[in-house]
């Protein structure tokens, strides 16, 4: 499974660098995950609990934030949120656009330490 493996890394990242802090206690990983990153939220969530079974941050949440898609508009010379990701175009004018600005974040932003 795919989510397995990008929580185990993800596991991996957050563990050296609680040992980088003098081996404190990881009690939650912030997360940014964007629509785009071909990650399925549940299914990362499930797999980090699996995961974490047997590490040093076994017991610790993954807390996830969702990212909005943000598409750039030629027409509008403006950044857009996207409504749905069905649909790349321009919720104001309408105008398609390929430009991805956000949405493909899967990135570790925060660790919380216990204490
Ligand atoms: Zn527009």
């Amino acid at each position: 499974m795919h989510e397995l493996s990008i929580a185990m890394s993800m596991i991996e990242m957050a563990t050296e660098e609680a040992e980088r802090r003098g081996g404190v206690q990881v009690s939650a990983v912030h997360l940014k995950l964007g629509p785009l990153s071909g990650v399925v939220k549940e299914a990362l969530l499930f797999s980090y609990d699996v995961a974490c079974e047997g590490t040093p941050l076994e017991g610790s949440r993954l807390v996830i934030e969702d990212v909005p898609v943000v598409v750039y508009c030629p027409e509008c010379e403006e950044e857009r949120t996207l409504d749905s990701i069905q649909k790349f175009s321009c919720a104001v004018c309408e105008t398609p656009t390929p430009q991805i600005l956000r949405g493909q974040e899967l990135e570790i932003v925060a660790l919380e330490i216990e204490g």
